[in-house]
């Protein structure tokens, strides 16, 4: 759009005298207006490309020279993007108008139609604003329990107020499900007799297997823990999502006829060759971000455990130790998960140590507070230097005070040790919640697998096609710890791509427009009262147990809710010419 907007200036500036910029970038504009309005083709880049040299090679003046570097900086930093509205139809930064139905529909990453099933609920009609949910992502229990909600960040209801609370309708509308009802589903003899493996039970593996099933093929999933279903059971907190929630959606996907075999690990029980020898035709790895950074400090490191072999430990069940005072090192989600589940767990104190400021913690200032309520304590600008042993006991951690320095690269503020500025933290046990990775060389020595440096899979992002075609990869695995909506649209966009792989052509029929039937009165004024409040457990009965902790809306408060929104995606219906 950018690029759009500045050949649109430069075809007003142009003195029309010499032919390449005077036709030349009339005919960028005309390719970069064929994007946004979802007609253009792949082809199309390589056009732009040419197109933008010859003018720039030929041009005579300044103008002519230099109209064409927005067309080339934005296709060489912004390459997704053109891609993502010409395979998928879509505009990520939701500001083409003839691919942005709803903003909040653009923003969610699996794509549901929000409007739709918000409306839906509103009417009372369950069951199908269940369905349509469904079409985009199966999850919608996961989803209405856990997701970060980016579709409320780019509701247009917040220029009024505030935005309409899409996840508490959606949890109201799953509340009213007793048992999934199973989608639309396309047998085919042919797709079916394809073998497909799928590695790693985590919502992108699980949701690729749920839409290749849709498309008549039988997927199997092969998973290393003994629970399927990634870090949804093996890291989140049962506090923030129930088990049971996971349960229907899964046995709804194995109903659809995908098998999933636990406690087979790549790497270990079985290679990627060895599938191909067994006649898989294509393979996804979905294996996610399984290992916690370590910490490199002073001491004997080896005793201090990672958020996530914690949290993983607690959540299969493997009695993890637990100590009295425990010193936790990080800002993000995964060590709020573990302040609170050490808290819930009867820990005499809890402490956050983080580097930088409270308002530069990357977790959820809304967890953040909650943990503070909980009684976890945060200590800010400070960073773990030395354990401290009595005999063989850890007793403490020596911490390093830190201020804000300069800006770093990603716009924030660095921390810079304070020379000589030291504090110690009692405590017997310290975990570190620093980051997540993946060692793809533990299971892939066998593949020709191109890696990125950091040890992330390399892989096209739209597709998930890695350097080898039958093999594709997404979630976690690709992206770096991200979020379960954007691993669920990864794997319904592998699941895509992996069936035009196979058989030819993409058959994505859920991705088709779907009508919504529900009332709107476009002449009417939007109704006026505040956004639902999200209740939460009372703090008193949080402590020593798992109990859910957000409470589901009234039926009162789901309804009127829904009527809250504006309906960005209304049309005025077009009258058929005769
Ligand atoms: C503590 C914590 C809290 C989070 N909270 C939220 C939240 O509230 N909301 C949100 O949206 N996101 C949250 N996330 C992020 C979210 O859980 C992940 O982004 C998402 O689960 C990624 O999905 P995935 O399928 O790519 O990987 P995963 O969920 O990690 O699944 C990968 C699966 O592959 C399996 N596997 C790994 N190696 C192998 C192997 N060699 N062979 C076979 N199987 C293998 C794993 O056992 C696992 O089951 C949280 C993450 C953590 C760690
Ligand atoms: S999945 Fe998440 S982003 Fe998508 S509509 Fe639901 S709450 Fe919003
Ligand atoms: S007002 Fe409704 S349709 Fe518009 S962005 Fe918000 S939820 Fe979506």
């Amino acid at each position: 759009d950018m690029a759009r907007y500045f050949m649109d200036f430069v075809q007003e500036e142009s003195c029309g005298k010499c032919v390449p910029c005077r036709v030349g970038t009339n005919r960028i504009l005309e390719i970069l207006e064929r994007i946004c309005a979802g007609t253009g083709e792949m082809a199309d880049l390589e056009r732009l490309e040419q197109l933008s040299r010859q003018i720039m090679d030929t041009s005579l003046c300044g103008l002519g020279q230099t109209a064409a570097n927005p067309v080339l900086s934005t296709l060489r930093h912004f390459r997704d993007e053109y891609i993502a509205h010409i395979r998928d139809k879509r505009c990520p930064a939701g500001v083409c108008p003839a691919l942005v139905v709803a903003p909040c529909q653009n923003a969610c990453p699996a794509g549901v139609d929000v409007p739709g099933f918000v409306s839906l609920t509103g009417e009372q009609r369950y069951s199908e604003a269940l369905r349509l949910h469904r079409e985009r992502n199966p999850f919608a229990v996961v989803c209405a329990a856990v997701c970060f909600h980016p579709c409320e960040s780019r509701c247009r209801r917040a220029s009024l107020d505030d935005p309409v609370a899409i996840r508490s309708v959606k949890r109201f509308m799953v509340e009213q499900e007793q048992r999934p009802a199973l989608p639309e589903v396309r047998r085919d003899p042919a797709n079916a007799a394809k073998k497909i493996a799928i590695i790693g039970a985590g919502p992108a593996g699980l949701s690729c297997a749920y839409f290749l099933a849709r498309l008549g093929y039988a997927p199997r999933v092969l998973e290393a823990e003994q629970r399927p279903g990634g870090m949804l059971v093996q890291a989140i907190p049962a506090y923030r999502l129930p088990r049971a929630a996971l349960e229907r959606e899964l046995k709804m996907i194995q109903r659809l006829g995908v098998t999933i075999q636990t406690g087979h690990r790549l790497g270990r029980d079985f290679s990627l060759a060895d599938l191909k020898k067994e006649g898989y035709a294509a393979v996804y790895l979905a294996v996610g971000a399984p290992l916690g950074s370590q910490l490199q400090i002073s001491g004997p490191t080896e005793r201090i455990v990672d958020g996530i072999t914690f949290l993983r430990d607690f959540n299969l069940g493997r009695r993890p130790q637990i100590g009295r005072e425990i010193l936790i090192i990080g800002g993000g989600n995964v060590a709020i998960d573990v302040a609170r589940t050490m808290q819930r767990l009867g820990a005499q104190s809890v402490t956050v140590i983080y580097r930088r400021t409270r308002e530069q913690m990357p977790a959820y200032a809304a967890e953040v507070a909650e943990a503070q309520r909980e009684g976890v304590r945060f200590v800010f600008l400070a960073a773990p230097a030395e354990m401290l042993l009595e005999g063989d006991q850890l007793v403490g951690l020596r911490c390093q005070k830190m201020q804000l320095g300069a800006f770093d690269r990603s716009g924030r503020r660095r921390a810079e040790p304070m020379p000589g500025e030291t504090f110690v933290l009692a405590g017997d046990q310290i975990v570190a919640a620093i980051g997540q990775q993946l060692r793809c060389n533990d299971f892939a020595k066998d593949t020709k697998l191109n890696l990125i440096a950091n040890g992330w899979l390399q892989a096209d992002p739209l597709t998930g096609q890695t350097a080898q075609p039958w093999l594709f990869a997404g979630g976690d695995a690709l992206t770096g710890p991200a979020s379960v909506v954007e691993a669920i649209a990864a794997g319904e966009r592998a699941a895509v791509a992996m069936d035009a792989y196979l058989s030819g052509a993409p058959h994505a029929f859920w991705r088709q427009a779907h009508n919504c039937d529900t009332f709107f009165d476009p002449d009417a004024d939007p109704l006026e009262y505040p956004r639902a409040a999200q209740r939460l457990l009372p703090l008193k009965q949080r402590r020593g147990n798992f109990k859910e902790l957000e409470l589901p809306l009234s039926k009162r408060a789901a309804l009127r809710e829904a009527r809250r929104c504006l309906r960005c995606d209304y049309r005025e219906p077009t009258t058929q010419q005769p």
